[in-house]
């Protein structure tokens, strides 16, 4: 098959980027799908033939990614996004807006094929909600006027202006060393190499490779307590710590921006503002343990901030920071991104490298770990891309000086995406620690509208919510775990007063139903009951028996999955009963303010 020539360029260098042809599998049908509009057989059997693979490995592999698709969206696919942070925001009244508009609905396309439409889950744009994406354009903080406005300016054959990422500004009182990893967000063109090594740029890795042992760097970053910034936790020096020395098989580096949870979306302005911050973590967890390839795993619909990452990996090997000897040591290392395709569950690390394989993102039964069996089968650090791009301030400033930002076990500074009824939303980097209460009344300004607090999800829609009273604590993980939380991801979403929590349980549930990669009944199974019900009760269909049905069934799947997104789905859903128990009586008795025709299951 003759492709068209820039796409033939595309695909040559994906074949390229992999020691294994079937990695290129997923990338190719995406950048081929944005070409073509849609997957037919002729494209699909000709990746088979480039890639050494069969129809039927293709397929099952297409079939599992929501943003691949074989049958032609409109030439403007609209994707408006009424997850919880939109939700909260109007993302519902915007979504019957567009639909009006346009004339269709969800997965149609207009008799003109000039616009298809979806509603789709969280799309990273939590603190600029409510947020649609055209093709892979972003617009934020919508209204039915600005939602017009793009319609218009797209019929006259026009590009509208997609919104720029909000990065909130940093409180006053905080000490001088912070911010640490957003210290050159809002410099003029800070995603460019020049301006990064004028603003710190390299100096770290030119420490590491030229005065520094790999030892050394591990005991640094042990020293510096940073701890995995996708929401374990774990460890990160730790982490690299159990990387086999003695082997002779290749080792890798994985960075993991796959963010899909809803109420996060922190590492996309990391990586949109300093993506050298991130390439220059990747080079030196890779001299640390001895790995000489890395890979940044980026969500697909992210496809602006990988041109950028991609751009700035081809200055970093211009200018001697990537490739053979670098900064004259002695160090090899190579780095490409890789593109997803629509699929949380691709954020869980196993499930990561299964889709950098090329495959569907099941994951993998563990132990074995990454670190010993990862990618390929060769062990693999995989981190988040905000930890790994706090590591060049761990080694400019040292472990110990970092570690001293944030508290005891919990070193330094991290990013807090905060969203839904507050005055500023954004993202503000701040010490671990932080109180939550000023999270949320200082920095982001307090409760919209002067209204009162009613729950915070204090780090992403996996955590268990929290009640007014209970916004005392500081965001490190050991405090918020204390409290019967996470501190997750720092994507932090407040509700006020007039929030239904019968329908922020159910639309979260949707979302873990659409999520569940359904390879394990419990959360196959329990997810979607738990949609239906929470539908039916939030709908006016509730009966007394369905408030403990509704705790039971999550509750049997807690701690009864293949990965934690079981428990993801379960633990909100738990603490909505159990904390908000009055406002499922008063739906029975009728007394919800929403109306079952705003529901968003009323549309699909
Ligand atoms: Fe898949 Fe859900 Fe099981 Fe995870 S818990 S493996 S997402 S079915």
């Amino acid at each position: 098959m003759q492709l068209p020539a820039p796409l033939e360029a595309k695909f040559k260098e994906l074949a390229g980027r992999y020691p294994v042809k079937r990695s290129a599998l997923i990338p190719m049908m995406l950048y081929a799908q944005d070409q073509f509009g849609s997957l037919g057989d002729e494209i699909l059997e000709e990746i088979a033939k480039r890639l050494d693979l069969n129809m039927i490995q293709v397929e099952e592999t297409l079939a599992y990614y929501s943003m691949l698709r074989r049958k032609p969206a409109g030439r403007y696919h609209v994707q408006v996004c009424t997850n919880i942070s939109c939700m909260l925001r109007g993302g519902n009244e915007l979504y019957q807006h567009v639909q009006k508009r346009l004339g269709i609905g969800h997965k149609e396309v207009a008799p003109s094929g000039t616009f298809s439409l979806e509603e789709v889950e969280c799309i990273g744009a939590c603190t600029g909600a409510p947020a649609m994406q055209v093709n892979y354009d972003f617009y934020e903080n919508l209204d039915a006027d600005k939602v017009d406005a793009i319609f218009e300016q797209l019929q006259a054959g026009k590009k509208p202006k997609p919104s720029p990422v909000t990065a909130g500004a940093l409180h006053e009182r905080l000490p001088a060393e912070v911010p640490v990893i957003s210290k050159r967000f809002g410099i003029p063109n800070s995603n460019k190499i020049d301006v990064y090594r004028n603003n710190d740029g390299y100096r770290a890795l030119e420490k590491a490779l030229k005065e520094m042992t790999p030892d050394q760097i591990i005991d640094e970053v042990k020293k510096s307590n940073l701890r995995g910034r996708g929401g374990a936790g774990f460890p990160a020096g730790m982490k690299w710590s159990f990387v086999p020395k003695d082997t002779s098989k290749p080792k890798y580096i994985l960075a993991n921006a796959d963010e899909s949870e809803p109420g996060t979306c922190k590492d996309r302005p990391l990586m949109e503002m300093d993506p050298h911050q991130l390439i220059e973590g990747v080079v030196i967890a890779g001299r640390a343990v001895g790995a000489h390839q890395g890979y940044i795993y980026i969500r697909g619909e992210y496809r602006y901030v990988i041109d950028i990452m991609d751009a700035a990996i081809a200055e970093a090997y211009a200018k001697g920071y990537l490739g053979k000897n670098i900064v004259g040591s002695g160090f090899d290392f190579d780095l490409a991104t890789h593109t997803g395709a629509g699929a949380y569950e691709c954020g869980e690390e196993s499930a990561l490298m299964e889709s950098l394989e090329g495959k569907r993102g099941y994951p993998r039964i563990r132990p074995p770990f990454p670190a010993v069996v990862g990618l390929y089968g060769c062990p693999t650090v995989i981190n988040n891309a905000e930890t790994l791009s706090t590591v060049p301030a761990v080694i400019r400033m040292g472990g110990e000086a970092y570690a001293n930002l944030g508290t005891p076990k919990n070193g330094g500074t991290r990013l807090y995406s905060i969203s839904g009824h507050v005055n500023r939303p954004g993202i503000y980097e701040l010490p671990l620690g932080f109180p939550l209460r000023r999270l949320i009344e200082e920095v982001a300004g307090g409760v919209r509208g002067g209204k009162k607090l009613k729950a915070v999800i204090p780090g992403g829609s996996s955590c268990p919510l929290l009640t007014a009273d209970e916004i005392d604590i500081a965001m490190d993980y050991d405090s918020v775990a204390k409290a019967g939380s996470m501190l997750g991801s720092g994507g932090t979403v407040v509700m006020d007063e007039d929030t239904c929590m019968v329908d922020v349980a159910r639309r979260i549930m949707h979302f873990y139903a659409h999520e569940s990669c359904g390879w394990c009944i419990p959360c196959r199974e329990g997810t979607a009951w738990l949609r239906k019900m929470l539908d039916r009760f939030h709908g006016g269909g509730g009966r007394a028996e369905d408030i403990p049905l509704i705790d039971e069934l999550a509750k049997n799947m807690l701690g009864r999955t293949f990965c934690p997104l079981g428990d993801a789905a379960a633990l909100p859903t738990i603490s909505i009963v159990k904390k908000w128990r009055n406002e499922f009586e008063d739906h029975l008795a009728g007394k919800c303010a929403y109306k079952p025709a705003e529901m968003i299951a009323g549309a699909r």
